[in-house]
Formats: C-alpha cells, structure tokens, sequence
C-alpha cells in the first residue's frame, strides 16, 4: 500500500464501513466487467442502465412495449448475458451471474438505498455524470460510499454542488481493463472526502478486491495514464522523426525491455484509438505548452480515427490480419506490408545479460538504431515522470506501481532509472538540452546514486529529501525481499526451505519453469521431515511466473530416448512416495498455487491437507497432451478427492465419480480460475480462494496454523472402492465413440485405455476396496509403458521444442 498516512485509521475503518452490497452505474465495458469482479468477490451486485428510447421491430412484433421490463432492463440484461461469452473471462465461474441482478435508472434507483458502495461508470462527460449524482444524492442513504471510475475527470468538480455527506463518501475509484485481471487499482480522494473513505476504500480494494491500490491525486488522468499516454505519444512522436516503422518499434519495446508483449502498437490497437483519443485530449485539454504539444495526436493517427482504423475492434489500426499474415501500417503510404523487426548488435548484447536492468542498461546506451530509438523514448518519459513527482502521487513508490499494475511494465520509470545510472544518464539528457527536474537534483545534491536504496534487507525511496522506508504490507510477503533477510533453511537448484516464522516452513520451487525433478522430490522428502520434527505446518508455494507446470518433461523424455525404464521407475516411485509423504504428513501441509498448476503442479497440490488457490489458478492433470498419464499419484489423488466430498453413509455410484475424474484427465480440463477448479473438484468446499495474489503465501501460513491449532490429525489409510471391469468398459465407451467419429486419435484412445485401467482399479469387480498403493502401481505400470510409446515421445519432443501440444 501507499499513502502511509492512511494507515492509522485502517482498524476504525473496517468497523464503520461494510460492502455487503454494491450498486455499479453503467453497463457498458468497465460497468460489467467491474460488476463481474464484485460477482466473483462474492458482493451482489444491482447494475443499471438507461431506458432505451425505441423498440426494435423484434420487440414490436412481440407486443412489447417502452413501458415494459423486459425492454427497458435490457441494456443491463444484454451487459450480464454477454458477461459469458467474453474472453478473458470476467467471471470466475458462470454461476456468479445469478449475484448481478439488472435494472435502469428510472425505475430502479429507489433501490440504491439498499447497497452500501454505488460505483459510476456510465459516459465519459462531467455534466452527464453530475447529472446522475443529482439523482443518487436524492436517494441513497447517508454513509453509503460512492464513486466515479472516471478515467480523468476531476473528482473535485464532480462532487460540486452536492450535499455535505455525498462528498464526504465520494471519490475516484479508477479500475483498469479488464477489472479482474489487471492489477491497478487509483484511488483518488477529493478535498472533500472523509479519510476514513479513502483509508476503508484502500483497504477493502486490497484485501476483498485483490487489487494493487495506488493513492492518486485528483489531476488530469491520474498517474498511469498520465504517464502511460505521454509514454505512447512520445514513441509515435520519436517513431515518425527518426524513420522507424511500426513493427521496428514494436519489437524492440515489449519484452525485450520489461513490457507487454504487445509493446507499444498493438497495445494501442487493442485500447483502440478512438478511446486512446478521449483519454490524451483530458490531458491535452488541461495542459499547457511544451506538455501539451505532445498530447496532441499526430495527424497520420486522427486519418487513422476518420478512417475508422482503430484497433482490434475494427480489425484494422496499427496491424491488420491478412490470412496468416499481420500486417504493419505505413504511416506515410497508409498501405500495410509486411511488418519488419531491429535486428541490431545490441539486442543480441542485451539478451546476453543477466536481469532486466542490466538489459535495459546495454540497450539505451547503444549505439545502433536500437539505443537510438530507446534512449528516445525512454530518457522523456522519466524526466517526465520526475517532474509529476509530487503533482500526481506523493512518492515514487506509488509511480512505480502504477505503470506496473496498470500498464504491465515489469519496472516503474524510477527503477528503470536506477538501473540505467541516474547521473550517467543525467549527463547525456543534459547534453541534449533537457533541465534537471528539481526532485533529481535533490537526490544528485545529497551525493545519492539511486532512488531506491536497500538497507538491512529493507527496501526505501528517496522521498525528495531522504531515503524513507517502503510502507509494507504484512499480507504482501515478498518472497525474494524475506529471503535476503532471514535466509533458508536448507537450498538445492531446484526448491528451499524458508522459515516463514510463527512456526511454519515454506517449501519454494525455483527450478527452470519450476518443473519438478529429483531436486524438487528430494526437497520434499526433506521438508515434511523438518516440519514434523521442528515445525507446525508446511506451506507449499512461490512467486514465480506459475506455481508449476509440471514434471521435468526434457528428463523424462532423455530417459525414455535411452530406454532407461529402470531409471524412470525409480523416479516416478520417488515422485508418488514424495507426493504421498505430503498426503500422510502428521503436520498440516497447504499447498498454495496460482497461475498455470498443471500435471505435476496440480499433482503436488492434490495431496495436501488444504489449498489455498489465487483467484487466478489455472489448474489441470494435462499429461495426455504429451502422451502420458499423470505419474505422481495424480490419478489416485484426483478420485480419492472427489470422493472426498460424498456424504458417508448413503449409495453411491462409484462409476459417476470415476467418469468424472476420467473426463477431466482424458480431455486435459484446465480451470480458468481457482474457484473453478472448485467446480472441477481440484479443490473442495473446504479448500480456499484468495483474491489478491500477493496475500498467497500469507494466507496459506494462516491457514496451516489454524490446522495445527485445531488439532490437526493425518488422515488414515483408507481402502478406496473402485469400478473394476465394468467401470473401465464404461469409461471407454465414451472414448471409443470419439475416435470412430474422428475426434480423438488412435494414440489417445491408447492413452484413454491406460487411463481407464488405472481409474477402474484394475480387473477387479465394481465396488472392490483397493490398497492406494495397489492403484499407484497400476499408475506407475501405465505411465511407464506410454512413455516408452514412440508417439508420446513425440508429443513429448514438441512440447519442448513448440510449446503446445501435438495431436498425433
Ligand atoms: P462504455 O461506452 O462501454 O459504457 C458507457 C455506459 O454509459 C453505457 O452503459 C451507456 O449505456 C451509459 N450511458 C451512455 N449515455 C448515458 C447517459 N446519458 N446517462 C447515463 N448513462 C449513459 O464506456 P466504458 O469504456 O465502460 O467507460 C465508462 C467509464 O469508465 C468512463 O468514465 C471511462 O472513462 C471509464 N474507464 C474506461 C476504461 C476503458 O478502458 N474503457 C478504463 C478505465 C475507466
């Protein structure tokens, strides 16, 4: 969090302000994706619209008329239904939209007396939005939060003219989109709003919305897009004064220095320009002079807009798709051609290096038509962003976090200049002409090299004066930061163990992809060792790209390629006796993934006492997709899972179940979400979701602790009934049909026949109580013959070389 100053209110906030229920203003795109998020949160939600003016003569032919329901909700109806057809997902399971209930403005807001936070999101336009807070200060009740998703109207002049507790409860919350899934959250109080808003509102962003909250100051767009246009404008200014095109740019400005892989055009392409219009005249508008001039669009972008060619929702801006082909846009010629990339000495000099400041470092400074563009870019938008410094945010912290949360850049502008050298850099800016920002020559003046200083483990930032700690977050545990700090209890390449404090371990893959290998099993071994003897529970987690996306593929593969199937047994043995010393530990264990989970990511989840999944969990057993079944207990883990949740006592159909599991890992089902891996029955009702990814690994310890505390006995070996014959007969039925009708090939239907022998238990029949380890072996056994089958080796091969499964 930032804003320090808001921290001594939090506990008195969390009593006075409550979010039982929301009311979102505006269906359209922000409007129902923010109304989705609430729904995923678990708020009800109330979304309004206007009344439209007209029928349809669909609707005329129905007998409908402007006085009915049906017709005048239907702007928020169509909203929430086409909720499920977006992509990415704004709901993290379909069953959310029974929370969204629809309504309009005319007949529905009596009922904004009843919810406790009303967010607008309706046009773009101060007196149409006063309007309606006109209306709503008529209704609501006092106490009741209410705030504007404005992309860069002033706060303060929407809240004129409304009574004294309006603005006492009104400010800016400025979502980015897609709401659930970009991370930035401004929160931009007015002079007029209670402390107490802004500290509940930060809060309640951070901990029920899951959001990285920055507070902003009420200026023209805030901070990320202030900086984030200007950023955009000066590449096209640069782009256009030095001759390169717009692939050239683009491929140097994504990855390459810490970006978006849509670098700077498609970015611009998927915002689409008429919107990127709207949002660079609100600044152009309250700017002056040199600032101004570069708000203004250049002309090749309004013959963009006048043409209609505003990104990806006209299918034509920047790039346009012909065939397999994109296509770049000649800014002069206006006729697209192939797009063309740098090829410079020092984006090969670049990828040399290690870390992304030393990357950026090499490439700004070069001297080739790399650095050239780069320093060009790059050196405004920082001294820009010292000069704001300030103006928009009190500190850099939230500056840095901004441009990260909202506009995915892996660095903020301050660190990105500390990793280039501020004074080096200074020097040649100030060559080129350009005045020292006051706030940088404070720092140069006080003989300081950087903005951001580590001292004893701790992160500051130069505040203008001196170096002030970076506020942190409990619940924000930096994994990198703690372990400078407090060190490891024990290491190897592949995972450690960390003392995370209160008596609890973390066990941290860091491997390649952390894929897991024997450094990974035998750190697990070790682990649930050290906890039963010293500790109260393990925590299984990280803050890598993904929590795991499974088993060490290029080893497997090796070993089958030199028939070393002694070899493989023993590991695959080592993977189940690991995953099964996790299952049986007498300490709790929580498995806490996040991003992609998938084969044996999922596989070291499935035997933990409890997960604690981030919202953002993309879990699945996908071993088919390389030929394979699971082969760390997965198969096993998943049934016994299921039938987990069963009521005890009552007739049950086994086959269900196991059709289920079958499906699942037959079809290599992937959950767009943690709470839909839920429905997948990955996790169980039990089990946890946390919103915010950062809280992870915190509240997983939490959890581990009051598993402990509550008496936490190992679960028993139990007998596991199976479907036997009769089941793997079944099971197959399902899959044979798919190969006759040609959906599915001959090697899956192997794989589907391996698959279904290891779920049914084997030759036994239905309702046979089964040794766990008798259906490990059987697993073993299968996955030992597939991986020796040529075809699976070469699905294996493309998975490593192409990065997406082969269907052969
Ligand atoms: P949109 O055009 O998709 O939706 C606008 C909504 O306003 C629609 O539901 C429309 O029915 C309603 N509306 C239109 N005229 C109205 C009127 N006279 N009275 C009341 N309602 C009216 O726009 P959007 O992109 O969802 O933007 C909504 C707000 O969110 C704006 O303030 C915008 O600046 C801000 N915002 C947009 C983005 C973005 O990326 N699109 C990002 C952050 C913030």
């Amino acid at each position: 969090m930032n804003g320090g100053s808001f921290k001594k209110t939090r506990e008195a906030s969390h009593v006075a302000y409550q979010i039982k229920k929301a009311a979102v203003l505006g269906s359209g795109v922000m409007g129902s994706g923010i109304a989705a998020h609430l729904a995923n949160i678990g708020i009800p939600v109330l979304l309004l619209d206007i009344v439209p003016g007209k029928l349809t003569e669909q609707e005329e032919a129905q007998g409908l008329t402007l006085e009915s329901s049906q017709v005048r909700n239907k702007i928020a109806t169509g909203a929430i239904q086409n909720l499920l057809k977006q992509k990415p997902a704004p709901l993290t399971t379909k069953s959310n939209l029974s929370l969204i209930e629809a309504g309009n403005f005319e007949d529905d807001l009596e009922k904004l007396k009843d919810v406790d936070w009303i967010i607008e999101v309706i046009v773009e336009r101060l007196d149409v939005k006063k309007g309606l807070y006109e209306k709503i200060d008529a209704v609501r009740k006092p106490g009741t939060i209410i705030s504007s998703n404005t992309s860069g109207i002033s706060i303060e002049a929407m809240a004129e003219g409304r009574s004294e507790d309006f603005q006492k409860h009104f400010l800016g919350t400025h979502f980015f989109n897609p709401p659930r899934y970009l991370k930035l959250l401004e929160v931009i109080p007015a002079s007029t709003t209670a402390p107490e808003v802004v500290e509940f509102m930060t809060s309640f962003g951070e901990d029920r919305l899951g959001k990285g909250v920055v507070i902003a100051k009420d200026t023209p767009n805030f901070i990320a897009n202030r900086i984030g246009t200007y950023g955009l404008l000066i590449t096209l200014r640069e782009m256009e004064k030095r001759g390169y095109s717009i692939g050239e740019v683009d491929s140097v400005t994504g990855t390459l220095i810490g970006r978006p892989k849509s670098a700077t055009f498609r970015t611009l392409d998927v915002v689409g320009l008429d919107t990127f219009m709207h949002v660079a005249k609100n600044v152009y508008d309250k700017t002056v002079g040199e600032e101004q001039k570069v708000f203004k669009l250049p002309p090749f972008m309004k013959k963009m807009i006048d043409n209609g060619w505003i990104g990806a929702k006209a299918k034509q801006g920047f790039y346009s798709k012909q065939g397999k082909d994109i296509l770049e846009l000649d800014t002069e010629t206006f006729e697209y051609g192939p797009a063309k990339k740098l090829k410079t000495p020092s984006i090969e000099m670049a990828k040399q290096q290690k870390g992304l400041a030393n990357k950026v470092k090499t490439l700004v400074y070069a001297n080739d038509r790399t650095g050239e563009i780069l320093w060009n870019i790059i050196a405004p938008t920082l001294l820009y962003s010292a000069e704001l410094h300030g103006e928009i945010a009190d500190d850099i912290v939230a500056i840095d976090n901004a441009m990260k949360w909202g506009f995915g850049w892996q660095q903020g502008p301050f660190e990105i200049w500390d990793a280039i050298g501020v004074a080096k850099s200074m020097e040649k800016m100030k060559e080129e002409g350009a005045t020292v920002p006051a706030f940088v020559q404070r720092l140069l003046d006080k003989g300081y090299e950087t903005f951001y200083s580590e001292q004893d483990g701790d992160l500051h930032f130069f505040d203008g004066e001196d170096y002030k700690l970076v506020p942190v977050n409990e619940k924000a545990i930096n994994l990198k930061r703690y372990k400078k700090k407090h060190g490891v209890i024990k290491k190897n390449s592949g995972a450690s163990l960390i003392d995370l404090g209160d008596g609890v371990a973390l066990l941290e893959f860091h491997s390649q992809s952390n894929s897991i290998g024997p450094d990974i099993i035998q750190m697990i071994n070790y682990a649930v060792d050290e906890v039963e003897k010293n500790y109260k529970g393990l925590v299984i987690g990280n803050q890598g790209k993904n929590f795991c996306v499974g088993a060490n593929l290029g080893m497997i593969l090796m070993e089958a390629q030199d028939d070393n199937i002694f070899e493989l047994d023993f590991i695959i043995r080592s993977f189940q006796n690991a995953m099964m010393k996790i299952k049986y530990s007498t300490k709790p264990v929580v498995a806490a993934p996040f991003g992609m989970t998938l084969g044996g990511g999922a596989e070291v989840c499935l035997p933990a006492a409890h997960i604690q999944a981030s919202m953002e969990t993309y879990i699945g057993l996908v071993e088919v997709g390389v030929g394979l079944i699971p082969g760390g207990g997965g198969n096993v883990n998943l049934y016994t899972k299921h039938l987990k949740g069963l009521p005890k006592g009552v007739h049950i159909d086994y086959q269900f179940v196991a059709n289920k599991v079958f499906e699942s890992i037959a079809m290599a089902k992937v959950s767009t979400s943690g709470e839909e891996a839920r429905d997948n029955n990955f996790l169980d009702f039990a089990d946890g979701v946390s919103v915010n990814g950062d809280h992870l690994i915190y509240d997983a310890k939490q959890v581990a602790l009051a598993l402990y505390e509550n008496g936490y006995k190992a679960p028993k070996h139990e007998k596991i009934p199976v479907t036997g014959d009769s089941g793997y007969a079944t099971m197959l039925l399902g899959a044979e049909g798919m190969f006759l009708s040609g959906f599915i090939s001959e090697h899956d239907l192997k794989i589907a026949k391996k698959l279904a022998f290891v779920l049914a238990g084997g030759k036994v029949p239905y309702g046979t109580l089964v040794d766990e380890q008798y259906m490990l072996d059987l697993e073993r056994e299968a996955f030992l013959s597939l991986v020796a089958e040529p075809k699976s080796q070469q699905r294996m091969q493309h998975m490593l070389v192409k990065g997406k499964p082969l269907r052969n």
